[in-house]
């Protein structure tokens, strides 16, 4: 606690941290003072750290009711800058991922929707762990910087539509420390501490409207349909109560999204979908988040996504955008300097493909880190080229392994081990019905 530089004294503060951790381990709820001091006091650094990683676990155990995340989440943006975009002079929308692995949406849909005439302010994060961060996977494209003044960020916004930046240290400033803690304190997996991160920086980015893609299964946060639904309601519930109009998609994450997992390797199968192509499962989420998007944003007439990618109008924004954060969108990306491939080791069709075993493999190459301090390889991941319901015969190339540092390729290959389940019995069966893209959705 800090002293009084007069009298030598500790500073009174109006609760005492221990009371409060004691408060929550025992079941009772936070009343709204308590939680509006205990963020501030975190911020002004007197609340210790070993503290609050206690009451992030006493959280995690007991939960928080829907009043005390609402203020919780309301402190954390009242801590810090809360962005006014209503002068802009068009809709602004926003989109957030809860993380995947191949899940690089953002990176087409951002440029489509900015292309159907609305504004998104796309405030992003790195990776952590074994699904990618958005800036990672741009700063692979020579040149391109994440990091805007508040006068670019704003210029870019209103010239472009789009913007894809890391976010300043003055929004939400509680979460950035909250969150580096819940990551070495086992405390991340808590629904409702996730909510009110997320959409702590969400609302202080300033957006009207937010679409959330909630990802259910092996390869994300929430294993299960009910956790993601819990988790999604109270985004939606958030964001509604802050005035944000926001709606959920919970969309599956047991098989990666598309074919490849890693920083320029994504980048490239965006530019793919910018350019018409790409593939299809990757197509349709960005279609269907873009058509969302736009309907939050009360822009429902507006031109549709998918002619924006067919007519050249969202790769013109993309250029645009990589342009204006001084990247060169036609610079070769970078690639890694050692591949190993993987092959079937029988006839069959593919019947599962684990994503995260795959996102695993991707960040032991060097594509993830595991701290927040570490640095990630450009070229660095995983291709995978048979998806489920595909005929594969024995011998023929399953995963191709991308690295910088071939000593990682062993425990890449670890990772792989049981990622692909090939069954022979199953040649000549009809195909297996396709689990749809999107499970769910709240509003
Ligand atoms: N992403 C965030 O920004 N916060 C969390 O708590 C989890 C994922």
């Amino acid at each position: 606690m800090p002293a009084d530089s007069v009298t030598g004294m500790p500073d009174a503060e109006p609760f005492d941290m221990v009371d409060l951790i004691r408060t929550k381990r025992d079941g009772a709820r936070l009343d709204d003072a308590r939680i509006d001091w205990v963020l501030g006091a975190y911020i002004r650094g007197a609340v210790a750290e070993e503290q609050m990683s206690a009451l992030a676990m006493a959280i995690l155990f007991r939960g928080m009711d829907r009043g005390e995340l609402a203020r919780w989440t309301a402190a954390m943006v009242a801590g810090g800058r809360r962005a006014d975009l209503s002068g802009l002079g068009r809709p602004t929308v926003d989109k957030h991922s809860t993380g995947g692995v191949g899940d690089m949406i953002t990176l087409a849909l951002t440029p489509t929707v900015a292309a159907c005439g609305a504004a998104v302010p796309q405030l992003s994060g790195r990776g952590l762990g074994h699904t990618g961060g958005t800036l990672d996977k741009l700063e692979s494209i020579p040149g391109w910087r994440a990091t805007l003044t508040t006068a670019e960020y704003d210029a870019q916004l209103r010239e472009v539509g789009a913007v894809i930046c890391a976010a300043g240290a003055d929004l939400a400033p509680a979460d950035r420390r909250l969150y580096a803690l819940r990551d070495v304190t086992g405390t991340v997996e808590s629904i409702p501490l996730i909510a009110s991160s997320i959409m702590s920086k969400k609302i202080a980015e300033g957006t009207a409207a937010l679409v959330l893609d909630v990802k259910v299964g092996s390869g994300a946060f929430m294993k299960t349909q009910a956790d993601a639904a819990e988790l999604a309601r109270a985004m939606v519930d958030l964001g509604t109560d802050a005035g944000v109009r926001t709606v959920a998609l919970l969309t599956g994450m047991d098989t990666p999204l598309g074919w490849v997992a890693g920083n320029a390797l994504e980048v490239g199968q965006a530019v793919q979908v910018l350019a018409g192509g790409g593939p299809p499962d990757v197509v349709e989420l960005t279609v269907t988040l873009a058509r969302e998007m736009l309907a939050a944003a009360g822009m429902s007439a507006a031109k549709d996504p998918a002619e924006a990618l067919r007519d050249g109008s969202a790769m013109d924004r993309w250029r645009a955008m990589i342009i204006a954060q001084g990247g060169d969108p036609d610079a070769p990306l970078p690639h890694a300097r050692h591949t190993q491939t993987i092959t079937a080791d029988a006839d069959g069709v593919l019947t599962r493909l684990d994503a995260l075993a795959v996102g695993t493999a991707a960040w032991r190459l060097g594509a993830g880190r595991a701290r927040m301090q570490d640095a990630v390889q450009a070229g660095a991941g995983v291709a995978w080229h048979a998806r489920p319901g595909d005929r594969v015969r024995a011998g023929q190339a399953l995963f191709t392994l991308y690295t910088d540092t071939p000593s990682r390729f062993p425990a890449a290959r670890d990772a792989l081990a049981d990622a692909a389940r090939i069954d022979a019995a199953a040649i000549g069966a009809s195909a297996p019905s396709r689990t749809p893209l999107v499970l769910q959705r709240l509003a």
